[in-house]
């Protein structure tokens, strides 16, 4: 269900003691977006609010007490804005922050030519790493990686299963996976998905319109199933990578769109001494890692598409279609 939305003027954004102004060059549209668009977060919303949580630009005004940084430099910023004090971030685990803040949902976020945003969130932009490789990978390739090299741990010759390899965290979560030496099976839901899917590195891609994918799973791997799963879709599809699973497998998740509530037949699952892994946002070190490999070229964005800040509503509903290839931006800078 859409909301409604509004192009409108506003004055600059000052920035408070700590704080900067980045003028947004690209920002990442993400289905947490969409939740907010539908009022389907489990938390209160006031309005009106500027969304956009996966922003890189350049830094052009900086507020008291902000020594490191200055006007021109290239910054991604990180969207789990962490208080940097609680025993998690002290602990330099910042996805556990018991006093976060969600850029885009509970402060303005980046669908604006400019966006306030605290220095603690700020990742300088390798050299190498331009504003939409950026803001395709910030938040959906650093979710990716914590979950592939956080939450959970890829073996070298493991079987690992990426539930929807073609969207924005599953196109990561493949490259991350095969760089870290292991074998990929994917799935897509159009012959589009699963040819991108399969240049990504997948070897095997199954259509889960097919009731028989998670069988097809088992053949592949000699009916041995996956060491790891990682999803992020929920509802059915996460029951049904259950029986992709190995013995003493992982399936590791981060999302619900299909469904937050299921029901698991726990028999088989300490049986076969599995784990199911919740994963939520990132550390520092994980969007910092994503930086450094997309600079180094061992992770690339999919970017599906690039829309103007006033045509952000038919970036939401081409979101919404399902048919997106990887990511979708807006580039505010860009000409109507
Ligand atoms: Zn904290």
């Amino acid at each position: 269900m859409p909301g409604r939305f509004e192009h409108r003027e506003l004055s600059d954004p000052q920035p408070g003691e700590g704080e900067v102004v980045v003028e947004v060059r690209a920002c990442g549209l993400n289905h947490l977006d969409l939740w907010l668009e539908e009022a389907g977060l489990p938390m209160p919303v006031s309005l009106p609010r500027t969304p956009g949580c996966e922003i890189a630009g350049v830094i052009c005004d900086v507020g008291r007490g902000v020594n490191d940084w200055r006007n021109g430099d290239a910054v991604a910023v990180q969207s789990n804005i962490f208080c940097g004090e609680c025993e998690y971030c002290r602990r330099d685990e910042q996805s556990f922050c018991l006093r976060a803040e969600m850029l885009g949902v509970t402060r303005d976020g980046g669908f604006a030519e400019k966006v306030v945003v605290p220095v603690r969130a700020l990742a300088r932009l390798p050299s190498g790493v331009d504003f939409q490789t950026s803001a395709a990978l910030t938040l959906a390739g650093s979710t990716a990686m914590h979950m592939l090299t956080n939450r959970a741990q890829v073996r070298q010759g493991d079987w690992v299963l990426v539930i929807g390899g073609a969207s924005g965290v599953g196109s990561a979560a493949i490259q991350i996976a095969r760089n870290l030496g292991a074998r990929v099976i994917s799935t897509g839901s159009t012959e589009a998905k699963r040819k991108l899917t399969q240049r990504l590195g997948a070897e095997s891609v199954l259509d889960p319109a097919q009731p028989d994918w998670p069988a097809q799973v088992r053949k592949i791997t000699n009916k041995r199933g996956v060491d790891l799963v990682v999803e992020h879709v929920g509802g059915e599809v996460l029951l049904k990578c259950f029986e992709c699973l190995a013995r003493g497998g992982t399936i590791v998740t981060c999302g619900a769109t299909a469904g937050r509530d299921v029901t698991l037949n726990l028999w088989p699952f300490f049986v076969k001494q599995q784990r199911l892994v919740g994963s939520y946002g990132r550390d520092r070190a994980d969007l910092q890692t994503t930086l450094d490999w997309a600079a180094a070229g061992k992770l690339r964005p999919v970017i599906d598409s690039i829309f103007p800040l006033d045509r952000t509503p038919v970036a939401f509903a081409r979101l919404r279609s399902r048919q997106v290839l990887g990511k979708v931006l807006i580039s505010p800078c860009m000409l109507p």
